[in-house]
């Protein structure tokens, strides 16, 4: 499956070679020689297969275990990176996750790979929200979880004059965060405050 996508991308990007030769580009030099081949294996690592995603955040959740800790457990400015799904262009992800646990605790390097992981997908910013808030409360049975993401997305930031320095921020929150605003609140002056300089 894996390799009849790599073989389909790479045809695509092939083409999309040829388009520059029509733009007046040397596209047989030998910096364009393997451009197809090499352009395929970086998309392939901005976006992973449905199922290889599915796979990864089950065991994930898997390896969650007992702990006697229910305060709130943060995971913040973690830099992810995926593609929009209106233009294929990279988004650059900063996001913040937090989940209150009941029974259940999952690493902290956890978190930031299951943002880097749902990152992978081909999505909108506002789904990559939602999904890794509910993976956080329902698949986690924890007592609440929030996400908060801000998207350095190309397609905005490279096209025109005033977006360089769009951000998009969205969030979403589960449980305890949505029914508790000053825990959200919390939630939200923590990770919106400028990180931590060490250097
Ligand atoms: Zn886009």
């Amino acid at each position: 499956m894996k390799d009849a996508a790599h073989e389909k991308i790479q045809t695509a990007y092939r083409i999309l070679v040829e388009g520059l030769g029509e733009l007046g580009y040397s596209i047989h030099d030998d910096n364009f020689r393997d451009t197809g081949r090499r352009a395929a294996n970086a998309f392939l690592e901005l976006v992973r297969g449905v199922d290889e995603i599915d796979r990864e955040v089950e065991e994930l959740v898997a390896r969650s275990f007992s702990a006697q800790y229910d305060e709130m457990v943060i995971s913040k400015h973690n830099v992810c990176f995926g593609v929009c799904p209106h233009h294929l262009l990279p988004v650059i992800y900063r996001v913040s996750v937090a989940y209150l646990p009941s029974e259940k605790v999952l690493g902290i390097s956890k978190l930031s790979r299951l943002a880097r992981l749902l990152s992978k997908r081909p999505v909108l910013q506002e789904q990559l929200t939602q999904d890794l808030a509910e993976v956080l409360y329902s698949r986690l049975q924890s007592r609440g979880a929030a996400v908060y993401a801000e998207g350095l997305h190309l397609c905005m930031a490279a096209r025109g004059t005033e977006a360089h320095e769009a951000r998009v921020v969205t969030s979403a929150v589960r449980g305890v965060f949505r029914d508790q605003p000053a825990t959200r609140q919390e939630f939200l002056d923590l990770v919106t405050a400028p990180p931590l300089s060490l250097l």
